[in-house]
Formats: structure tokens, sequence, C-alpha cells
């Protein structure tokens, strides 16, 4: 019988090694302790814990802009936005295509914030590396191993997000191939998993972003957006995710969430993104130290 985890092959109770002891080599924490993602000056995986913000779909100049320059007031290190959008109806925004991505680049300029965007086909990566200066893969593409080999040939960081049914192993391997193909410049994205409980868009998995942290030295970042569909928890689960050890989160930001074209229900209001900033500054719910000695007799 093979076991998965270790790739070895269990004759009665002897084990025999069929790869080499570590199937992840290159993402491996043994191979290196921590890598810092640098996207023009942001880096990720550093001492600071970093935010990235912006509409889930790049809808209009006035929309990208507006959302950049506040964003980068409130202290967010990069500028997201949509403008290939995998949405699960045919019928739904797909998003505006190069135009979008001429916008997103506009307004990261305007705001002088490096900005990330989804490529969701190998015939989209030369366009949107033209424009991007991280390209994202979406939790859909996360095993589309062709495209994970194309971007793995261009000189751009890649933000890797987990698959809603993946494994962290899964996601991991994933992560190797880009690696493997030349590029190690990977930041790792929880984004919620599919699981039982559909009270809530996903399930954050926050127990994997710190065994992921054990595990590997890329950076790991949490898109709490995603992850809940619920503009009202939005700032405690990224909180959350910083105790937890994430190097940062990534969320959805819109001047006029309630007429968004896509995520209307996740996306925060400029308002909403401040006080989330704000919250994250301040210190952790103080914990109660009883150290009153009690004998009982
Ligand atoms: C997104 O970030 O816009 C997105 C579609 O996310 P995911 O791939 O995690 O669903
Ligand atoms: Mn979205």
């Amino acid at each position: 019988m093979l076991d998965a985890w270790t790739g070895k092959i269990s004759n009665g109770n002897k084990l025999h090694d069929t790869k080499p002891k570590n199937a992840l080599p290159l993402v491996s924490k043994e191979r290196k302790e921590q890598t810092i993602v640098w996207v023009k000056d942001a880096a990720i995986g550093g001492n600071e814990a970093i935010v990235i913000a912006g509409p889930c779909s790049v809808e209009s100049r006035e929309q990208v802009v507006s959302t950049a320059l506040s964003i980068k007031q409130n202290g967010a290190v990069m500028l997201r936005g949509g403008a290939y959008k995998p949405r699960t109806s045919p019928y739904d925004f797909q998003g505006l295509g190069i135009e979008g991505l001429q916008l997103l680049r506009e307004a990261g300029d305007i705001a002088d914030l490096p900005v990330v965007t989804e490529v969701m086909s190998e015939e989209d990566v030369e366009i949107v590396c033209d424009y991007a200066n991280m390209l994202q893969i979406g939790a859909r593409n996360m095993q589309n191993f062709a495209l994970l080999k194309k971007i793995a040939k261009t000189d751009k960081p890649i933000l890797l997000k987990r698959g809603a049914s993946a494994t962290v192993k899964e996601w991991l391997s994933a992560a190797e191939y880009i690696l493997h193909g030349g590029n190690e410049n990977v930041v790792l994205c929880e984004r919620g998993i599919k699981t039982f409980d559909n009270s809530l868009r996903n399930t954050l998995d926050l127990a994997s972003v710190a065994l992921v942290k054990e595990m590997t030295h890329l950076p790991v970042i949490v898109d709490p957006s995603h992850a809940i569909g619920r503009r009202s928890l939005i700032s405690a689960a990224a909180k959350a995710a910083i105790a937890v050890g994430a190097d940062g989160v990534i969320v959805e930001v819109h001047p006029q969430p309630e007429i968004a074209l896509s995520d209307s229900q996740q996306q925060l209001t400029f308002q909403g993104f401040a006080e989330m900033m704000e919250n994250l500054q301040s210190p952790l719910r103080k914990i109660l130290v009883n150290r009153e000695l009690t004998v009982c007799v």
C-alpha cells in the first residue's frame, strides 16, 4: 500500500522508499527557513503582516481609482481587482478583460500601489504580465498544471489560491510545480474550503494556515472575503488569520458594495476597510492569568 504523505510503500511491517524522502523538496521548510516575496516595495513573509485590498471585479475607472486611493490611505500595500472573472454561471459578469487590466494598472499607478490580478488561461498569461505586478492563480485553476507550468516561466510573483476542495498536500504540490518550473516567488492563499456546513460561503480553514506555515518556507496569506462571503465577519476573521500566523490578508473592497457586479455580499465599504485596519492594529483580547494558589485538602 502506498502512503500518500511519505511516498513509501508498506509491505507487511516494512516500509520501502519509492520516492525521495520528501515528496515536496522545493517548498519544504527543510530546504529554507522563510522566503520573502517582494512585489515592488511590498515584502510578503517578512516581519510585518501585510494587507492587499480592492474590488472583486474591475468595473469602471471611477470605481477602481477611488478604491485604490482609499485603501492606500488606510495602509494597504497592494491593489487587487479581477479583469478575467471565473464565474459559476456563464450569464454572470465575466470581467472587462483587457480594459479591466488597463484600468487596474492606471489605478495602481495613481495610488502608487503594485497590482495583483487573476490569470485564468494560458493564452492570457502574456497580456496579464504586461499590466500586473503579481499573477493570481484562482481556486478553480489550482490544479491546472499546464497553466502552472506556463506561469512558472514568467518573472512575476505568484499568488496561489487553494482550491476549494484541495487538500493541503495538493495545494503544496501545486506550489511545488511552480518552483520546479523555475519560479521561486510564490505566496500561498487560503480562501475557504467546501465542507458539510453551508452556513457560510465556505469554511475558513485557519488550522491549515498554521500547518502550512510549519511545513513550508513560502509566505501564506488568507482571503476571508471568499472564505466567508459575509461582510460583517471579514474583520474578525482577518484578525484571527494574523493571530494564527498568516503573513497577511487579501480582502475585497468596493465604493458601493450593494451595486457591485460580483460578490456584493462580501465586499467591504471604504469605511468598513478603515475599521478593519484599525481592528488589526489593536491587541487581542487580554487573557486572564490566574496564579492564585488554591490548595484543596
Ligand atoms: C478572486 O479572488 O477574485 C476569486 C475569484 O477568488 P477564488 O479563486 O479564491 O474564488
Ligand atoms: Mn470575488
